[in-house]
């Protein structure tokens, strides 16, 4: 009620806006706090190939778990991030601590893939963006080859000519780049062309809307678009088995959903691969056994 009784400050502020800029102020502090009290925390959701049900990476995505508020959900503090900047050292935190876990699975023999760790847009703009991963790549000893970065349409549309050349300094490193939500923003198709990519995410949103035939079309588009620019594809968002055995049909190779999984803790994750490691063992020991 402070806006209120300055001025004419009532004139442009209701108590809903108020309200919000009030909430957005706390949770700004909450995000500087927590940067300094390690309230960041990673958690991962398997990517699964279809036809063999079995691990091919996964998804590291963010947790911001305050001991007063419980836990923030990302589509409340991101884009509040975004606005302050607060994106660049919370992005730093995941990506350190996505590097250690995956640094540790591998050295476990639990994982040999890559690990996804989203982009925000200011990120992707730092001019020294290449050298901060260096330093947290060899800071966990951890080769580039492990590493995937997921970016929306949006951040690489911005600037294309200054966004190809990002992507090929990144691309040059052996880290592979995904368009994340692809469909949900506006790519130019001459520029996807252009960028050197490795794989298109196919939002939830498109995956929802697949019982009905125009939704199914939708998704085949997109999987027709990425087999042309010989780019993979990953379907977010699958809950159910009939998505799928569309997606399978639609020969989209790769799935990230609820269906198999939830993100889970770095400690829950441990034991999924544990897990995918015995299924595996038994799959390959009786061919092994005939070489
Ligand atoms: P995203 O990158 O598209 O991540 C996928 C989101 O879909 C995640 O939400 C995941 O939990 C959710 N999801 C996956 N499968 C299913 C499913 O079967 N059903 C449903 N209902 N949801 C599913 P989450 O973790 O809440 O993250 C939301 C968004 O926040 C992310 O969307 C990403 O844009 C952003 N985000 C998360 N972590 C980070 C991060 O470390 N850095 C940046 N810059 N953004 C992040
Ligand atoms: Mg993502
Ligand atoms: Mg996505
Ligand atoms: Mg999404």
């Amino acid at each position: 009620y402070h806006a209120k009784q300055k001025g004419n400050h009532y004139l442009f502020f209701n108590d809903s806006m108020n309200e919000q800029a009030v909430k957005r102020l706390q949770i700004e502090n909450l995000m500087r706090f927590g940067l300094k009290e390690d309230h960041f925390v990673v958690y991962y959701q398997p990517k699964m190939d279809i036809k063999s049900g079995l691990l091919v990476g996964m998804e590291a995505l963010v947790r911001f778990i305050t001991p007063k508020k419980g836990i923030i959900s990302p589509g409340v503090f991101i884009p509040i991030a975004e606005e302050t900047g607060q994106i660049i050292d919370i992005g730093e935190v995941v990506l350190d601590k996505a590097c250690k876990d995956v640094k540790r699975w591998i050295d476990q023999d639990l994982f040999d893939g890559r690990v996804a760790v989203n982009l925000s847009a200011k990120q992707f703009s730092l001019p020294d963006l290449t050298t901060r991963i260096d330093i947290i790549l060899q800071k966990n000893h951890l080769p580039s080859y492990f590493l995937e970065l997921e970016i929306t349409e949006g951040t690489v549309m911005d600037d294309p000519q200054e966004a190809i050349n990002v992507m090929r300094s990144l691309s040059a490193r052996g880290i592979h780049l995904a368009i994340d939500d692809f469909g949900t923003g506006y790519s130019s198709l001459a520029y996807l062309k252009q960028f050197p990519l490795n794989t298109l995410k196919v939002d939830k949103a498109f995956v929802d809307d697949m019982h009905n035939e125009r939704g199914r079309n939708m998704v085949d588009s997109i999987v027709t678009i990425a087999q042309n620019l010989e780019l993979h594809v990953v379907a977010e968002g699958v809950e159910k088995a009939d998505q799928l055995a569309i997606l399978e049909e639609l020969n989209c190779q790769t799935v990230q959903g609820y269906y198999y999984s939830k993100p889970l803790s770095a400690e829950e994750f441990t034991e999924f691969l544990k897990q995918q490691k015995s299924v595996k063992n038994k799959q390959t020991t009786p061919n092994l056994k005939v070489v």
